[in-house]
């Protein structure tokens, strides 16, 4: 039936070329939406996108570097462009994080993090308002992080911020929009393998997983399964939700 299918249903995902963003184009598309995305890296979008129309599925990009204005500007201009001034879905993945003591951040790491990670969620849900309350059935979701819960000794204190406020936005949006049939969650993972994460050294994913219930670290897949579900109609009761993703790692108090 139509309650688990996203045919007919369009959907901006923003930094789709790898990691999580890249596993919710893929099933977004599965289950029949047609999807645009973004990244900075024209080749590997090129790449991506090549791949996706072999596969049979509906996807176009844009080349955008969402921590500047003028390229959330005219993101959405496209999208508008593209689906005809309608967005069902909106997927706020793109991330980025610096790993230093609280002391050792720059203002440029500060601000960094913080357009990449807050202001461009914030600023390219505004923009795509008007296009999801046109479509008569909207869905947001924001991935964070439960570090953006928890207090976690990794990544750092202002990517655990940015995510604290992604999750607030969820819940403030949820209010302020579900009038305009606009339904808004946060997606939390936790460990999960993406190029975004190679960087850190062994021991410290060692000292992750084993803080981990499940012993193990998230596929992309995982969330994007998550993500993909609550943009179905069969998720229509649910929002302003924060839901982690995490092999239990966020309940996990003694071991
Ligand atoms: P990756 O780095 O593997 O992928 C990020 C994607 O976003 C790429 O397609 C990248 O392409 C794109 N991107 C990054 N910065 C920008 C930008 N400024 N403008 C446009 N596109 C951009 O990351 P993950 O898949 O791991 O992370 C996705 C989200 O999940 C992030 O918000 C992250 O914080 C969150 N998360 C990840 C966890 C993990 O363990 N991996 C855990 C919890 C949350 P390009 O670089 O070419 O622009």
């Amino acid at each position: 039936g139509t309650r688990w299918s996203l045919r007919r249903h369009t959907a901006l995902v923003t930094g789709g070329t790898r990691g999580i963003g890249n596993a919710v184009v893929v099933e977004l598309a599965t289950m029949g939406a047609a999807v645009h995305t973004c990244s900075r890296n024209e080749v590997e979008l090129g790449k991506c996108l090549k791949e996706w129309m072999e596969s049979g599925f509906q996807v176009t990009g844009s080349v955008a570097d969402l921590s500047k204005r003028e390229d959330r500007e005219k993101l959405i201009q496209q999208v508008s462009i593209v689906f005809d001034g309608k967005l069902n879905i909106l997927i706020n993945n793109v991330g980025t994080f610096i790993s230093k003591p609280t002391v050792d951040y720059s203002s440029e790491d500060v601000s960094f993090v913080m357009s990449t990670n807050f202001d461009s969620a914030f600023h390219i849900s505004q923009l795509a308002h008007p296009l999801l309350k046109a479509s008569g059935k909207g869905s947001i979701v924001f991935i964070s992080s439960i570090a953006g819960i928890q207090a976690i000794k990794f990544p750092g204190s202002i990517y655990s911020a940015s995510k604290g406020a992604m999750n607030q936005l969820a819940k403030s949006f949820c209010c302020e929009w579900a009038k305009d049939n606009i339904r808004v969650n946060s997606v939390a993972p936790g460990f999960t393998k993406t190029s975004l994460v190679e960087q850190i050294n062994e021991e410290i994913v060692t000292g992750i997983v084993n803080r981990v219930p499940m012993r193990r670290a998230a596929e992309p897949e995982e969330i994007s399964s998550l993500v993909t579900f609550l943009c179905l109609p069969s998720a229509s009761y649910i929002t302003g939700q924060v839901i982690c993703v995490d092999g239990g790692m966020s309940v996990n108090g003694f071991f």
